[in-house]
């Protein structure tokens, strides 16, 4: 390969080698960094919603969800108290449930097989700097000498996940921590729905789980608060607040798995993406931007921001004007602001309404109805409706039908018709002012 790179990437995770194996075989030169390039076994990234498997297939990369057991998700299935429902997903879209990390090792596959990326195994450091503060590349300890090396680069993308070391440099946010998910694999597993993602609904707290192989369940179990919980505690929960609630045909596979535990923990954060423009850095996937995985978002998130930012890029005709990329990379910044809102503030939302009995039975009967409003809330969690004022009106429609049932019920139900609407408010408001904007909603009624 040449010498000098034009991209240098660091994480080779979910979003830094998915735009590594888009980007390269259009010519881009890469550096790709990454501490360990091994399989992982987590517990993340393993529902893609139609949305993600859409993306992919837009940057034909959809056959890299092929040869490793990823199952077809054909919609979801909500269980609370005695009831179930299920709601398919928008006609020919589907899902796709998949161990990440076979899925990852794919992804990194396609990617190395270009002769225009350079893998480079090692921890990155330090972003560097020319006198100008402009970003010109990363020092880094390569893995299997020690050494401390550099590489330069006109644009360096930070994609380190959630733990990034580079946050400080290139965002005005500060992440924080919702509550733990606690994961656990259920082995020949027969869920109420094959098939389909189920979000449980009956317990104090909610637990969802997906096929991630032909004989494989995820089942993740939210702990709430921001404290990571002691094991005597996570047994506690899950004997009070889950096991109750399994359904009759999984409780002996969930058993099994209960016995012989080893479950995987991890914390689900929100953070708004606030971006400092640099220029010679952008970043990319959960160093810039998350949202509770309650709604699996993750990835329909980061894959249409690698589209939108390689469309930019690629729109240059190579990367040696440093003032051009900074103009891309402000105008990515700008449509994925626009293009993530509705997955940002549905995650949070969902899981603000999730913990209020009220709403949780207003969003359940609401869906319950079917009909049009059921296929458009069910298209934006899919991911495949971005437009704002739909989420908007969708949320409320929600309350408000929540709030006129009390009161169909009982008048005297006031009070607590009026808490549905107060709460709902209180949920929504926070979320929609870090996420939208005033104009994203207007543009989004008119564009209905
Ligand atoms: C519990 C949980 C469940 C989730 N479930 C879903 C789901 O079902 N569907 C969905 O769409 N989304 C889900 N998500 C979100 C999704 O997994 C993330 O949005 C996605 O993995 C982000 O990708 P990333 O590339 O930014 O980070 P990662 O995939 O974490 O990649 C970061 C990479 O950077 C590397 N790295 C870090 N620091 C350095 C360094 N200093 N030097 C070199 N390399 C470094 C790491 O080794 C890693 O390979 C879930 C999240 C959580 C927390």
């Amino acid at each position: 390969m040449k010498a000098g790179f034009d991209i240098c990437i660091i994480g080779a995770g979910m979003a830094g080698a998915t735009i590594a194996a888009y980007l390269a075989p259009q010519g881009v030169r890469i550096a790709l960094i990454d501490q360990c390039f091994k399989e992982k076994k987590r517990i993340v990234g393993e529902l893609l919603q139609p949305g993600a498997v859409t993306s992919l297939e837009e940057m034909q990369l959809g056959h890299l969800l092929e040869g490793f057991d990823a199952q077809p998700v054909d919609g979801y299935a909500l269980l609370h108290e005695n009831q179930k429902i299920t709601i398919p997903y928008p006609e020919n879209h589907i899902g796709v449930g998949l161990h990440n990390g076979l899925f990852l090792q794919n992804i990194r596959a396609s990617a190395l097989q270009n002769n225009t990326v350079n893998q480079i195994e090692g921890k990155a450091l330090q972003l560097l700097e020319n006198e100008q503060q402009e970003i010109i590349g990363v020092s880094y300890r390569e893995e299997h000498t020690s050494e401390i090396k550099a590489i330069h680069a006109p644009l360096t993308i930070t994609s380190d996940g959630f733990f990034s070391n580079f946050r400080e440099s290139l965002s005005n946010n500060k992440k924080s921590v919702t509550s733990y998910f606690i994961g656990v694999v259920l082995k020949d597993c027969d869920m109420p729905f094959p098939s389909h993602g189920h979000v449980f609904l009956s317990g104090p707290t909610p637990f969802i789980c997906y096929p991630i192989s032909s004989n494989e369940v995820r089942l993740l179990v939210d702990f709430p608060g921001g404290q990571l919980p002691r094991k005597s505690l996570l047994q506690k929960h899950l004997d009070t607040n889950v096991t109750p609630f399994i359904p009759a045909e999984m409780l002996k596979s969930y058993q099994q798995a209960i016995h012989v535990g080893g479950f995987k923990l991890m914390p689900n954060h929100y953070m708004a993406a606030k971006p400092k423009i640099r220029k010679g850095a952008v970043m990319l996937g959960d160093a810039l931007n998350m949202r509770h995985p309650l709604t699996g978002g993750g990835l329909t998130a980061v894959f249409s921001d690698i589209h939108i930012l390689s469309t930019h890029l690629l729109a240059m005709p190579d990367f040696s004007n440093k003032d051009l990329i900074q103009k891309k990379i402000e105008a990515y910044y700008k449509d994925r602001q626009r293009a993530n809102a509705n997955l940002n503030i549905l995650a949070n939302a969902l899981y603000g309404v999730m913990s209020n009995n009220l709403l949780k039975a207003a969003v359940f009967n609401y869906l319950k109805n079917g009909g049009e409003n059921a296929q458009e809330s069910i298209s934006i969690l899919a991911g495949l409706n971005r437009n704002s004022w739909a989420l908007i009106k969708q949320f409320f429609f929600v309350a408000m039908y929540g709030a006129y049932d009390l009161m169909l019920e009982n008048v005297n139900n006031l009070p607590k018709a009026i808490k549905v609407l107060v709460d709902a408010l209180a949920i929504i408001s926070p979320l929609a002012r870090n996420e939208l904007s005033v104009v994203a909603v207007v543009h989004g009624y008119f564009k209905k």
